[in-house]
């Protein structure tokens, strides 16, 4: 019988068709296969889904994936069953009898990997399949989602550890995330009841990347995105804006002085945001103005600049967004522009209510603080007369452990931790 990491590499091998591993994966496999709680804090793209995904080949049974991502869990599973892996997921988006039927199959031991909901554990019908099911692995994806100090609270979130705990026999468990700052790590390892688990926090740096800020009154922005894109013409870029009125304006001008853009926000119909989406993708459109609902699961590798034309809500948003450039290792800028008015909006997406968001008052008040303090730390950036790459590397505690303490996250330092803007795809359109 091999090593398990041997047999790991042999699913690398033949299921996904890799070489080998990329930084941090072997490690948090390895601590998984060996019956270890672990959390793994690795940048978008590093490849977090393998770290549970190989596994759950490996082990007998069947994992389990929690994801917020719903929208996304029938393309990553078509891809697993295209690579020859049994999975399958559990959403709303199926009818009540496709429910039912995975529930079936998975009874009789048809899949090792299924996605489901967060909200999907608190379903008597799925708790009963757990409780008989042999479950000995489950993967946490977007663990930051349990923090009310992370950037996107989710209270659904906070019922995966008493769930963990019903379970007759206790699965390993394994977190993931691309933002977590030592106190939202702390909170993971808390609120999901993790054992003694082994962390890993790898390759935060994006040494292709060109970081620059600048501060500029709003009437001045528009020649400064002009002379960047006459400075890069054809070359693929993304273009943030806060709000969704701010992208319509933009993309019309941009229009007007010819370049050839598209845009993006929730406001737009599916199909047309589908067919932007695909435009900007096949390069048929190089330049995509658009909110934060732009970008979540889009691998697009020759994206050339992100630039900001507001304030980002936190360092968490910023370097989510900003990371969609270079993602073929080649030199990319990510520019960040912003006036005194961004502030003023980002502070008024921080107090408004959460409607949409089933929050007690307290937790609300939480979020409201974190979100405060997440913003504190965007302005830190902004205002940085030493190197971003420092600032950025030191507010994701590059070095830093598990309760290290992190620097740009102490709430008595001039920064907090960073982001704030509701996902505007989460926000109801
Ligand atoms: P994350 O969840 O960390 O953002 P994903 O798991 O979606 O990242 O992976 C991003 C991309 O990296 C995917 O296209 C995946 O196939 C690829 N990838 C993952 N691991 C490896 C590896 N060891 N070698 C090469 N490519 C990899
Ligand atoms: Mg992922």
């Amino acid at each position: 019988d091999p090593a398990p990491l041997d047999r790991a590499r042999a699913v690398l091998k033949q299921c996904f068709g890799y070489d080998s591993f990329r930084a941090g994966q072997q490690a948090v496999i390895a601590a998984v296969l060996a019956g270890q709680d672990s959390v793994g804090i690795m940048p978008t793209g590093a490849g977090k889904s393998l770290c549970y995904q190989i596994p759950a080949v490996v082990l007998p049974g069947l994992t389990l994936v929690v994801s917020p991502l719903v929208s996304l869990m029938g393309d990553q599973v078509r891809s697993l069953v295209d690579a020859g892996i049994r999975g399958a997921y559990l959403n709303s988006t199926l009818t009540g009898r496709q429910q039912a039927t995975v529930l079936e199959r998975a009874s009789q031991g048809a899949y090792d990997v299924m996605y489901i909901a967060p909200e999907r554990l608190a379903d008597p019908r799925f708790a009963a399949f757990a409780e008989s099911a042999p479950i000995p692995l489950i993967a946490i994806d977007e663990a930051h989602c349990v923090s009310q100090w992370g950037q996107d609270f989710r209270p659904s979130y906070l019922g995966i550890g008493p769930f963990i705990d019903s379970l007759p026999m206790r699965p390993t468990v394994v977190a993931l995330t691309a933002t977590a700052t030592s106190r939202v790590q702390r909170d993971i390892v808390r609120l999901l009841n993790l054992d003694d688990p082994h962390v890993t926090v790898t390759g935060f740096d994006r040494p292709n990347l060109h970081f620059a800020v600048e501060k500029l009154v709003p009437k001045r922005k528009l020649a400064r995105v002009l002379s960047f894109a006459s400075a890069h013409d054809g070359e693929s870029s993304i273009i943030y804006c806060s709000t969704r009125k701010q992208v319509e304006e933009l993309h019309d001008e941009l229009l007007q002085a010819g370049i050839q853009a598209t845009r993006y926000h929730a406001g737009l119909p599916n199909a047309e945001r589908l067919k932007n989406q695909q435009a900007f993708i096949s390069d048929d459109a190089p330049v995509m103005v658009a909110t934060n609902a732009f970008g979540m699961g889009i691998d697009k590798s020759n994206v050339r600049a992100v630039i900001h034309f507001n304030l980002p809500s936190s360092m968490e948003a910023y370097y989510q967004e900003a990371g969609r450039a270079g993602r073929d290792g080649e030199p990319a800028s990510c520019l960040l522009l912003w006036s005194d008015s961004d502030i003023a909006t980002c502070r008024y997406f921080i107090e408004q209510d959460f409607e949409n968001e089933e929050l007690t008052e307290e937790e609300a008040q939480t979020v409201r603080a974190s979100r405060r303090h997440m913003l504190d730390a965007m302005l830190g950036y902004c205002h940085t007369a030493d190197c971003l790459r420092a600032y950025i590397l030191r507010y994701f505690g590059e070095n830093g452990l598990m309760g290290s303490g992190n620097a740009a996250e102490a709430p008595a330092a001039s920064g907090g931790a960073a982001n704030a803007a509701p996902l505007e795809a989460g926000g109801g359109a």
